[in-house]
């Protein structure tokens, strides 16, 4: 995380949502995570070469997409985060919306990571394109690329925000988090040995 910079990307808010010591432990104490041990907290990066297998004509019918823009490097002061967003896409009711590829099967539910990414990359959206952003999309290569529709809530933006602050605010004052309440994170966790538990 660049410090100077005051922004956060939307990976530091996954994985602190996965556990807020790893903001700690990354960024305070300045202990990267093993790369070989960065367990759970995939950031996608495995899929970027599956994304061609998407049949985009499909999607673009199915979801009303005007217009798409991938790749989209986008950052905001005011919400003091920057990311990359797979597809941004303009809706054919005006509004525009997150499309995320997750190189991952869909179970049941929404996990919540991606739901806040998505909500964090909506956030983004709004602030670039200013525009007005109500959902975001999750492709799930491996279930035959199943697209899910989240619907945002003002909750949820509130939320995201939040969630940014706190992540600035432990990084500024250097205090330690809480842990995850998710003992079974901690089983395979590379700051296990030096977490206080
Ligand atoms: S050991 Fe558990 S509480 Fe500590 S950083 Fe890892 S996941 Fe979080």
């Amino acid at each position: 995380m660049n410090i100077m910079a005051e922004t956060i990307t939307v990976s530091d808010v996954i994985e602190h949502l996965f556990c807020p010591r790893f903001t700690y432990f990354q960024y305070c104490l300045n202990i990267a995570q093993m790369e070989e041990k960065r367990f759970k907290v995939r950031i996608g990066r495995e899929l970027h070469e599956k994304k061609e297998k998407t049949n985009t004509r499909y999607l673009r019918k199915k979801l009303g997409v005007v217009l798409k823009n991938s790749e989209a490097y986008l950052s905001s002061d005011k919400y003091k985060v920057r990311g990359v967003v797979d597809e941004v896409l303009q809706l054919n009711d005006g509004t525009y919306a997150p499309l995320d590829y997750k190189f991952a099967e869909f179970k049941k539910s929404t996990y919540r990571t991606y739901k806040y990414q998505s909500v964090i990359y909506g956030l983004l959206i709004k602030e670039n394109y200013n525009a007005d952003v109500k959902k975001g999309f999750i492709c799930y290569i491996r279930s035959n690329n199943l697209v899910k529709e989240i619907n945002f809530t003002k909750r949820d933006f509130d939320y995201a925000i939040r969630l940014i602050d706190e992540i600035l605010s432990i990084v500024q004052k250097g205090f330690y988090p809480k842990a995850t309440s998710h003992k079974m994170r901690c089983i395979d966790c590379c700051y296990r040995r030096i977490c206080l538990g």
